[in-house]
């Protein structure tokens, strides 16, 4: 069935809400007006080492967060809709649409999959990949050990941290394309650079990597002091 036509149907059974505050909004509405108004779209510099571009829908902070928790929640089935579809913008806005091949989500330890039935960030691929007319290779790479969180540890202990997490599976559709890497949330870019590294090894031509979210840079205890 044509998603258009599905989005419309379910809405007379599931209403879409905004998932970040929650409100009743449009069958093809991503945010109400209030919150789509009041986000802040992502437009720093941000690179990824080894990567060709990095992007993102937004910045991370307060306003964006509720949309992310449902994401990786999995309990609004709006969530991956609004932020795949606002990153897919961004990638069009870019630039970037016509730039790459095909797409691959960060991979979850399958025990974490387990738990939560999904992955956001194949959600969030899914989506984009219907946007822009792309393929999804979510087994491109799966990551064959569990890692503490990557939140609790300073920059150089995620980048320890992530050392032979992730392992090349079915990298054959990648060869000589130019693979856009796509996470939920970007903080350092640890996972990403570390999967792009991976993917540049098993053939792919080139990377650009992008997030729903990036966090705003680090800032010094110093500077944060002053400001
Ligand atoms: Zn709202």
């Amino acid at each position: 069935m044509n998603f258009f036509i599905k989005r419309q149907l379910l809405q007379f059974f599931f209403p879409s809400r905004c998932p970040v505050c929650g409100k009743v909004i449009g069958a093809m509405d991503r945010f109400c007006d209030e919150c789509s108004d009041s986000l802040d779209r992502y437009s720093g510099s941000f690179s990824v080492k080894g990567a060709s571009s990095f992007t993102a829908a937004f910045l991370y902070n307060d306003k964006v967060r509720p949309a992310i928790v449902l994401l990786k929640d999995g309990v609004c089935g709006n969530a991956d809709y609004a932020l795949g579809g606002e990153l897919a913008d961004k990638l069009k806005a870019d630039g970037l649409a016509d730039c790459i091949d095909i797409i691959v989500p960060a991979p979850l330890h399958r025990s974490s999959q387990r738990k939560r039935s999904f992955n956001q960030a194949e959600l969030i691929a899914k989506t984009i990949g219907r946007e822009l007319g792309k393929p999804v290779c979510s087994d491109a790479v799966i990551k064959q050990r569990k890692t503490p969180d990557q939140k609790e540890l300073n920059r150089i202990m995620r980048s320890m941290n992530l050392k032979n997490a992730f392992v090349p599976l079915n990298t054959g559709p990648l060869r000589g394309k130019r693979v856009l890497l796509i996470d939920d949330v970007c903080t350092t870019g640890s996972t990403l650079a570390e999967l792009t590294s991976l993917l540049l090894s098993s053939g792919a031509a080139e990377v650009h990597c992008a997030a729903c979210c990036k966090t705003p840079p680090h800032r010094s205890k110093k500077e944060t002091e002053l400001s």
